[in-house]
């Protein structure tokens, strides 16, 4: 018995069991060997290492490690195929390879889905319903833009900047890269795309697709590796650099860019507030709650990862939260029947361990329900904390796995002050009946999003991103075609 099942409590959920319904694993063909995607080509990579399924560390493949060099020449194949030809493509031209790429996406969506939860460990019904589909959707908007940009930033003459370097990390690594590629080609821009080091599958996956689309050489160059070779990317002459990542390795990149002549959006970490009032459906709060920091394993940036609920509903809130969590079905992320996947990475689950030990030690009652967690792979149960205290590393870092921290509030007032006690300004929740305290609320959250009566809603023609150490700049809308574009 583990360690999970000792902790069971007396709720428990409605104690039903499922048949087993995998999704078929052959629809997607591995090879035992990837390159680096430069110019079009495969290049012979000098160093690989291993990527594995995280869900039973099973080996898939091996990946290059690009070094300097070879990020330098990904660069200059961008930088190539941006003056001859890509940047005065007709921007009616570029809307058509990314509608190719858009409905190619479409076509082989079974299969990206499978990769990516194979890769990365999250549940096929997600990679399935939204990674996928949201992918394409980002695709499919920003080939509307690409003839209309004049329209968009009327008398400003947009311009595009010329190379960009982008960097993703693994939580969502085909959803990244969209969001991205898709804003970068549509403003006129080449790119070199670097994956997270532990989910470069479907990026690579993805250089097919442009091959399929007859996207000219050189437009997308895809460089695999870890950090090192992200800050070869960052060290390069591009014009613009996209980080998505962590607020330590974003401060990093902000320095390594003081002075230089190089664009910079981050999209970094968060911390986000999910706020219920006393008046709100408690019902469907709970099951924003469960969305707001389960979906994805927690490995979500925007997370509702402290949830503040009004001390009246308080009782009501945890009991109907905890049963709701002895439904949630943990395990193999290509079960159909899944609702929480893997933890990504071996180095992922010892920090989630080492953040969760913190919070029982400072004193946070810990619950989870019971589950039994596979023997092989990287595993953490849906965990909730109640008796939280704001100083509480619980509720102050970023987890970024299954781990909610409960906090109570009196007053509006009250829910405000605690809401915005962070460093963080990435997005928040608010769940009442009242319009005018949802309008009051969204006014004084210091985020870049905030939702109401609903968690983790995205659609490409809405702009994300935060403030304070979340970052800066915009990915979606016409906001986030501003950061790949000058005006003249
Ligand atoms: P990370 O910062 O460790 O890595 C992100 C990417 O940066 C990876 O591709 C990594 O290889 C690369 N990298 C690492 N060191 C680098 C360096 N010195 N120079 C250049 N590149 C470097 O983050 P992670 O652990 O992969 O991702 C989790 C973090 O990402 C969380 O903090 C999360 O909140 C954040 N995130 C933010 C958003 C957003 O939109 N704001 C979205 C998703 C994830």
């Amino acid at each position: 018995m583990t360690d999970v099942e000792k902790r069971e409590t007396a709720v428990a959920g409605p104690g039903w069991d499922y048949a087993p319904a995998p999704e078929a694993r052959d629809v997607v063909q591995l090879r035992e060997r990837y390159g680096l995607f430069v110019g079009g080509e495969w290049l012979e990579p000098t160093e690989t290492y291993t990527t594995i399924s995280p869900a039973t560390e099973e080996p898939l493949a091996e990946i290059a490690q690009a070094t300097p060099e070879e990020v330098a020449r990904a660069v200059a194949a961008a930088r190539e195929a941006f003056e001859n030809g890509w940047s005065a493509l007709p921007g009616s031209e570029r809307a058509k390879y990314l509608f190719r790429i858009a409905r190619i996406l479409q076509e082989r969506a079974r299969e990206f889905a499978v990769l990516e939860s194979l890769n990365g460990g999250k549940p096929i019904k997600e990679s399935r319903d939204v990674d996928v589909p949201l992918a394409a959707a980002h695709f499919f908007y920003h080939a509307g833009w690409a003839d209309k940009l004049e329209y968009a930033f009327p008398n400003r003459r947009p311009q595009p900047l010329g190379v960009a370097g982008q960097i993703i990390p693994w939580n969502f690594p085909l959803l990244m890269l969209a969001w991205k590629i898709a804003p970068a080609l549509a403003s006129g821009n080449t790119v070199v795309l670097k994956p997270a080091e532990t989910t470069p599958l479907s990026a690579l996956l993805f250089c097919d697709v442009l091959r399929q689309a007859e996207l000219p050489p050189g437009v997308v160059n895809i460089v695999t590796g870890d950090g090192r070779a992200g800050a070869a990317l960052v060290e390069s002459p591009v014009d613009k650099i996209a980080f998505t990542g962590s607020t330590e390795v974003g401060k990093a990149i902000q320095r390594q860019l003081a002075g230089k002549h190089v664009k910079l959006t981050l999209e970094l970490g968060g911390k986000a507030a999910n706020v219920i009032f006393d008046d709100a459906a408690i019902d469907q709060a709970v099951e924003g709650i469960v969305n707001g920091i389960y979906f994805n394993q927690g490995h979500v940036c925007c997370a509702g990862s402290r949830l503040f609920v009004q001390e009246s509903v308080v009782e009501d809130v945890i009991r109907k939260l905890k049963r709701r969590m002895g439904t949630l079905r943990v395990g193999d992320p290509l079960d159909k029947n899944t609702d929480v996947g893997a933890i990504n990475s071996r180095q992922q689950l010892e920090k989630i361990q080492e953040l969760v030990a913190s919070g029982e030690e400072e004193g946070a009652q810990i619950f989870q329900p019971a589950c039994r967690l596979p023997e092989k792979g990287y595993w953490f149960a849906p965990t909730v904390f109640t008796d939280v205290a704001q100083s509480y590393r619980i509720a102050q870092e970023e987890i970024f796995g299954p781990v909610l921290s409960v906090l109570t509030f009196r007053t509006p007032e009250e829910a405000l002050e605690k809401a915005n006690n962070t460093p963080y300004g990435l997005s928040a929740g608010v769940w009442t009946e009242k319009g005018s305290r949802i309008l009051w609320m969204a006014e004084r959250l210091r985020a870049g999003v905030v939702w109401a009566n609903t968690y983790n809603r995205f659609d490409p023609a809405s702009p994300f991103g935060g403030y304070r150490e979340s970052g800066f700049g915009r990915e979606g809308g016409r906001h986030g075609l501003e950061g790949y574009l000058r005006f003249e």
